[in-house]
């Protein structure tokens, strides 16, 4: 089988060299002031050429737990013709009701389990957690939140007239904006705010290989691309939507990817999610560091409400988090069942969906179906693991002292996940 196991490490190559090439257009596209179609074009040219050759591509026949095979299988079923049409249906918006987007988004998990198992997985999630090196046993998504612990109940009598998860997110962010600030915050703030961060993490020599790019934009509210050429020279490009204070806490969650980027080398198939959004958190939910560089750019006062706000913040994502990996367990499972209709699957789903979230935030959550629009779970199944133990990982390096640009904390980062996998296999 020399000549298959050739075929396939080529073809590999061939996958990822064009996904980084798609990735450095998506960033032009991104960052440009304009609609360029002439980008659009070159974006779907890659795309297709790397379809065509992931449609071809044969998977070694063993190694199923193989992270990099399971990582081209899921390349393999996200570009495949159906459940891409599925999927950007949520992520251009195409959905207007979000009873139809529960229906849909059922539909997309049995479509993506169905794929799967031709890739030789049981099913989609046992798949995606491969290509993140988390084991996909049965139950493990309980062992996780097991280690994870329970949120703290949040008290939201406040917002109890407000209908969905979200709005009640905006609602705690607008109090970020009403906290005084002289001026307003201008886009070239985030700038400097990035450069004060770097500076206070002793990182200034990666400032000349980070571009920023802050804009109004559709596509997140803030992303971090890997920029790095096949030469070996490393690039990051941050882009941030500018939303008020809360950007500076996304700016600064965008700044833990971009130095695992530049000192580790980017790319999904080296570095598990899990460890980039450790990362990320690690340099997010620094307060000393943040706070400093805040200070370079606000009053004291200011920052100290900030600070603790975002904290609340960090509590509610927590619970979204906390809540998703539960719900996500039971809608995979449901996706597949036969004995009943899609609409009485909604329905149950939805059903425990108002439960987790009174459970947690002690608010009313009155359209239960939103929890289809939750991106965690149309455009990036599963990643959502990444988030809770990413979050988990970096507080045991943080008690360990260590400091985002050291080489060192995968180590770390790998043994809290061991500790994740010691209690599922116990
Ligand atoms: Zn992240």
């Amino acid at each position: 089988m020399a000549g298959g196991r050739d075929r396939w490490l080529e073809g590999l190559k061939v996958v990822l060299s064009l996904k980084s090439d798609a990735d450095r257009l998506r960033w032009s596209l991104y960052s440009s002031d304009s609609v360029d179609t002439e980008l659009q074009e070159a974006i779907a040219v890659a795309e297709h050429a790397m379809g065509a050759v992931l449609e071809t591509l044969e998977l070694p026949d063993d190694g199923d737990s193989d992270t990099t095979r399971a990582y081209i299988a899921l390349r393999k079923v996200e570009a495949s013709y159906d459940v891409r049409q599925l999927r950007d249906l949520f992520e251009y918006d195409g959905v207007t009701s979000a009873e139809s987007a529960a229906e849909l988004l059922i539909e997309l998990c049995a479509l993506r389990n169905e794929c799967a198992r031709r890739c030789w997985y049981n099913s989609y999630p046992a798949m995606a957690l491969t290509a993140q090196c988390i084991p996909s046993t049965s139950g493990y998504a309980h062992a996780v939140l097991r280690y994870l612990g329970e949120p703290r109940r949040i008290d939201a009598k406040e917002y109890l007239s407000i209908e969905c998860f979200d709005k009640y997110w905006a609602g705690v962010e607008a109090r970020l904006n009403s906290v005084a600030v002289c001026g307003v915050v201008r886009d070239r703030d985030y700038v400097d705010f990035i450069a004060a961060m770097l500076g206070s993490l002793k990182l200034e020599c990666l400032s000349s290989s980070i571009d920023i790019v802050v804009k109004d934009q559709p596509y997140a509210s803030g992303i971090c691309f890997d920029l790095s050429t096949d030469v070996g020279i490393r690039r990051a490009g941050i882009l941030l939507r500018p939303t008020g204070i809360r950007s500076f806490f996304v700016a600064a969650h965008e700044l833990g990817h971009a130095v695992l980027c530049l000192q580790h080398g980017g790319g999904l198939t080296n570095i598990p999610s899990w460890f980039d959004e450790s990362n990320a958190y690690l340099v997010e939910d620094n307060q000393p560091d943040v706070r400093a560089a805040l200070r370079e750019l606000f009053d004291d006062n200011a920052v100290s409400s900030w600070l603790a706000i975002h904290s609340e913040l960090r509590e509610i994502e927590y619970c979204r988090i906390y809540a998703s990996i539960l719900l996500e367990d039971a809608i995979w499972a449901m996706a597949d069942r036969r004995d009943i209709s899609v609409r009485e699957k909604v329905e149950l789903i939805s059903e425990m969906c108002r439960e987790i979230y009174s459970t947690y935030l002690n608010t009313c959550y009155r359209d239960a179906r939103e929890w289809a629009f939750d991106s965690f779970r149309s455009i990036d199944p599963v990643y959502v693991h990444s988030y809770g133990i990413g979050r988990n990982a970096a507080a045991i390096l943080r008690s360990c002292r260590c400091r985002p640009g050291q080489l060192g904390p995968y180590d770390v980062s790998r043994e809290a996940l061991d500790a994740i996998l010691a209690k599922t296999t116990r």
